[in-house]
């Protein structure tokens, strides 16, 4: 079986890929492979972020490999947090101290659109790819829901009348950035 690196130590994230992939590919994380190593995200897009993980592994350790990188995008902030989504509020902050934030700058704002997107790039022999799912939405006024995770609560996707948080995890990846994306990486493998 041809052995693909996804570059993530995310245990729900790998599953979800190796479910929808199949067995044409057996999928490693990061600890399959031994990286322990915090590849250092410096690019200043998404874009960049996910070629650095993807290229350091296939660099180090010889993989092909895919990576993703995913970024709140809010029209009225110039596209603010973007690429810093994770780290808004400061680099020791959680999900609540970015969602206050956010709240915080668009407490004026009347114009309330925002999109989440995903980037996926893929290091293949000689071929680097990239592949991208965006979902269109707005920021709600403050949170609703408890589930999902980091700016779930404040994000309602277009046309949806829920939040992210208010959506169970089929409904939320049916639509969302990062199934669109990952729905777009599965089409090409399974074309090879
Ligand atoms: P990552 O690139 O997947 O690590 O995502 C970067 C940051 O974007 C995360 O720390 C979250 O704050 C935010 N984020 C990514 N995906 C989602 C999502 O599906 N819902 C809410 N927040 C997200």
């Amino acid at each position: 079986m041809n052995k693909l690196v996804f570059a993530t130590n995310n245990k729900h994230k790998l599953e979800e890929l190796r479910a929808i992939v199949g067995d044409k590919y057996d999928i490693l994380g990061l600890r399959d492979i031994g990286c322990d190593v915090d590849i250092p995200e410096t690019a200043t897009t998404l874009e960049g972020n996910a070629l650095i993980k993807a290229q350091f592994v296939k660099e180090h350790y010889g993989y092909d490999c895919f990576a993703d990188d995913t970024g709140l995008e809010v029209e009225a902030l110039n596209g603010a947090p973007g690429v810093y989504s994770a780290r808004y509020a400061g680099p020791e902050c959680d999900s609540a101290n970015n969602m206050a934030l956010l709240l915080q700058n668009m407490a004026d704002k009347d114009n309330r659109k925002a999109r989440f997107r995903t980037v996926i790039a893929l290091v293949k022999g000689d071929d680097t790819m990239l592949f991208e799912g965006i979902v269109e939405g707005a920021i709600l006024r403050e949170g609703a829901g408890e589930n999902g995770f980091g700016y779930d609560p404040i994000f309602e996707p277009e046309a949806c009348g829920l939040s992210f948080a208010q959506m169970d995890s089929a409904s939320k990846n049916a639509i969302s950035h990062r199934g669109r994306a990952t729905q777009k990486l599965i089409n090409y493998l399974k074309s090879l």
